[in-house]
């Protein structure tokens, strides 16, 4: 398949095969740069979901060479940098290890709930446990090879915890904005992993705005969204899920939504893998909300001329309780092209499969994560799933509230 000519090439192509970024919203192209952000015709947008937001393009045929060597895999890192011509990081510094996590087999989920074959990506097994580290890893090294000393990032768990447990191991300075209502939990694993942290008078929203003030004051900013290199960081969760399953493309994969750069990004592993010629495929994303907080869904509903679901309430899913979502754009493109779709469920249907996945499938997932096996619940109840592949992404591990078993059924560890 490859001539000499293009074994030859492939040696020195061994690193990030980016080519430039483009804007999302209005297609403005823009150098690959240290410096690269928001786009910059569209800044932050007219709202807090319509900022023009970039996205990294590649050299697709390039990095297939640099990735493969006769369809196997060339690099054996246990870690994202495994497909690093495919991110925008040209030498790993970090020490801590984030990705290549297991994908397991739940069977007797699936017999539960009548899927052919249920997998696990069980991001819980990340040095921070979860998902997010996968953003952070690219941007701490980013950070670092820019000679940065200061990281900054606005969250109201997971990320800052993320950003907090990177910059100590490499010797960064983490600043986490976190909302005034942050639970006191996950501050005190802030506090554990010595992240500095502000508290902000406001909601997460006040507290991102406070983030990007002082990214603009020479901090290097980790918010996923709009640091348009974070997400492909998190795309190596869809890179790994295939790769994991012999290239076999799954029919379905679910995770949870928020500011939507988690699904977007698994999505746009799998494109990058479509575009490359390594499947010919994709698989159907579907993302879900917490009933409670369903603003990405009424986006999506918006754009389909569909009216809203009912006005937010409350939800204890943290990681998912957002009310502006930022890479808005960018999880609808998706969807479109993996004929996708989103899903609300309550937070008592969550409790319910957080429950469920520690007594039938083994793993301890936070609260948003477990929304993954309540929309399989909804899919499994309106559609035929006995011949599919189903993978739900367990974003995150770190509960703030005892699990409760409700299920009477699903006494001790029979059933
Ligand atoms: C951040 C997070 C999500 C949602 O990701 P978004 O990019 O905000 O959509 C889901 N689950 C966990 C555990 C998270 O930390
Ligand atoms: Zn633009």
């Amino acid at each position: 398949m490859e001539n000499n000519e293009h074994r030859h090439q492939v040696i020195e192509a061994h690193r990030s095969c980016v080519v430039d970024l483009r804007c999302l919203r209005c297609g403005q192209v823009v150098p690959y740069g240290e410096d690269a952000y928001l786009c910059p015709v569209c800044g932050t947008g007219t709202g807090p979901s319509d900022a023009g937001i970039l996205d990294v393009r590649y050299d697709y045929e390039l990095a297939a060479r640099a990735l493969f060597d006769d369809g196997r895999l060339r690099s054996d890192r246990d870690d994202i940098f495994r497909y690093l011509p495919l991110l925008p990081v040209e030498e790993p510094r970090t020490d801590l290890r984030a990705g290549w996590t297991p994908l397991v087999e739940a069977p007797r989920l699936a017999a539960a709930l009548g899927v052919g074959s249920l997998y696990l990506k069980d991001e819980t097994r990340n040095p921070s446990r979860a998902l997010k580290d996968r953003a952070t890893a690219v941007g701490v090294n980013r950070a670092l090879a820019q000679g940065r000393t200061d990281i900054c990032c606005a969250s109201a768990g997971n990320a800052a915890i993320s950003l907090a447990a990177f910059a100590a191991n490499a010797g960064l300075r983490a600043h986490a904005f976190v909302p005034h209502d942050a639970s006191e939990i996950r501050l005190e694993w802030l506090d554990a992993l010595g992240a500095d942290v502000i508290r902000s008078e406001g909601d997460y929203d006040q507290a991102y705005d406070e983030a990007e003030a002082m990214r603009a004051a020479g901090w290097y900013s980790r918010n996923c969204a709009f640091n348009p290199f974070l997400v492909e960081g998190k795309k190596t969760c869809g890179l790994e899920i295939t790769e994991q399953l012999d290239w076999r493309v799954p029919d379905v994969v679910i995770s949870p939504v928020g500011d939507a750069c988690t699904l977007s990004g698994i999505g746009k592993g799998f494109r990058d893998l479509q575009r490359m010629g390594r499947i010919d495929r994709l698989p159907r994303l579907v993302g879900v909300q917490a009933a409670g907080e369903p603003a990405m869904l009424n986006l999506y509903l918006e754009q389909q001329g569909r009216p809203p679901v009912a006005e937010p309430g409350d939800t204890a899913a943290a990681s998912i309780d957002v009310a502006h979502p930022r890479n808005a754009r960018r999880l609808l493109n998706e969807l479109e092209a993996s004929d996708g779709e989103l899903l609300a469920v309550e937070d008592a249907e969550m409790r319910s499969a957080q429950s469920r996945l520690a007594r039938i499938g083994g793993t301890i997932a936070e609260l948003a994560s477990a929304s993954t096996l309540a929309a399989l619940h909804h899919l499994s109840e309106r559609e035929s799933l006995a011949a599919a592949r189903v993978v739900l992404v367990v974003t995150g591990g770190r509960t703030d509230e005892p699990i409760t078993n409700d299920e009477p059924n699903t006494k001790g560890n029979e059933r």
